[in-house]
């Protein structure tokens, strides 16, 4: 058969003499990082930071210093030197050219900094003290939080959550390759907790070649399930992927958003198109640069495709509804390897009788079943499970009595 000649099978021939690209796309840099040492190293490593001075992460470093160790941020190995802090505040690019929008660096007070040199090496432990990592400190340098903030999060405002964690943190950034012989402990969601190699292996086991990533933090409603199933149309497999790291306090808890993701899977998506697993990233509410680092970091999970819809990762107003997506076309082609799927707001239309949205349905406002966040808040709070339209009925129910056991004993969320 002549290559590249259709066949009742397809493109039989050409599949026949061209290697096959039966596993997930490459990661971001060309390879995926592993940080995390095994085995004598391991112990060597773990006996060695013993004799360091240990600095412990906040919970937000934590989160960036496991995603490091699996390879989540390929191609960084380490907390970002000064030349890729200001290349990619700048440009969003690292020093080598390579496209990153979000700077992941460490940051310690004064005090902190000046018992650590230039040349030395630090243990990093968890916020109980567990040590974890060893840094190899390369640089230590100041920074500037307000251009941070106006650059990364297009705000000086300290109201925005992401912003007033840059306002809070240390006045100085360590700098440097990172050496993890350990993971940070969770007693969550252990079953759901796949690196970067495992959720790729399962995707070459299950024959996946185009895989959608679908970032949440929030429960899964009819809006968000229309939009992963018109990916799952035209790619192998969706990677359920919520961020379980630290979120706003008025964000759903990720315990409650799991039942939710589970009991949603369990009865309306065939199981064999579909991998739930956790982040455990933190949110930093950056609106369109975060839109593009959550997609670098699901392709370095193995994902092809990603899905952005309106307002990613924003917070209040400070984005416009559709900059997240904006941005996926400031860079040049082929410099993100990955494919955003953007897509409108979706609600269920009482006129086409069908999930629609503002680019399918033709109807006025009247037909279309919306409710802001606000308002389904407000519904739970008082018992009140909203329509089937809007939720599925096995995931309001998760959402009412959660909200109810929140609201009888304490304040209301
Ligand atoms: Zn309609």
């Amino acid at each position: 058969m002549r290559v590249g000649q259709p066949s009742a099978r397809g493109f039989r021939g050409l599949r026949d003499t061209m290697p096959i690209r039966n596993q997930a796309n490459p990661p971001h840099g060309g390879r995926l990082v592993d940080l995390l040492a095994t085995g004598e190293e391991a112990k060597a490593l773990r006996e060695r930071a013993a004799s360091l001075p240990v600095v412990r992460l906040s919970s937000r470093s934590l989160s960036d210093l496991e995603l490091l160790s699996v390879g989540g941020y390929s191609p960084l190995e380490g907390f970002m030197t000064e030349a890729d802090y200001r290349s990619v505040v700048a440009d969003m690019r690292l020093a080598s050219g390579v496209a990153w929008p979000m700077p992941v660096t460490l940051a310690v007070s004064g005090d902190e900094a000046g018992s650590v040199g230039e040349g030395q090496e630090i243990a990093l432990a968890d916020e109980t003290g567990g040590v974890l990592a060893v840094l190899e400190v390369a640089e230590k340098y100041g920074y500037d939080r307000v251009l941070e903030a106006r650059n990364v999060y297009r705000t000086e405002d300290e109201s925005h959550p992401g912003v007033a964690a840059v306002y809070a943190q240390g006045e100085v950034l360590l700098g440097g390759r990172v050496r993890a012989f350990g993971l940070p402990k969770h007693d969550d969601f252990a079953t759901y907790r796949l690196t970067p190699a495992q959720t790729r292996a399962e995707f070459a086991r299950r024959g996946w070649r185009t895989i959608v990533g679908f970032q949440t933090r929030n429960p899964v409603h009819r809006a968000h399930e229309y939009i992963q199933k018109c990916a799952l149309e035209v790619v192998d497999g969706l990677l359920l992927h919520p961020l379980v790291g630290d979120t706003k306090s008025d964000d759903i808890p990720a315990d409650v958003r799991m039942r939710c993701y589970e009991v949603l899977l369990q009865n309306y998506y065939p199981a064999d198109r579909v991998v739930l697993s956790v982040n455990p990233a933190a949110m930093r509410y950056a609106g369109p640069r975060e839109a593009i680092f959550h997609a670098l970091v699901r392709k370095n999970y193995g994902c092809t495709h990603f899905i952005v819809g309106r307002d990613h990762a924003g917070v209040g107003s400070y984005y416009g509804t559709f900059d997240a997506q904006q941005i996926f076309y400031e860079f040049e082609p082929g410099a993100l390897g990955i494919t955003p799927l953007m897509f409108d707001n979706t609600f269920f239309c009482r006129k086409c009788d069908e999930m629609a949205s503002l680019k399918t349905c033709p109807h006025d406002g009247d037909a279309r079943v919306t409710l802001s966040g606000t308002q389904v808040r407000e519904m739970l709070k008082a018992g009140v499970a909203p329509p089937p339209e809007f939720s599925r009925p096995e995931v309001a129910r998760i959402l009412v009595e959660a909200m109810q056991e929140r609201v009888t004993p304490h304040h209301a969320i």
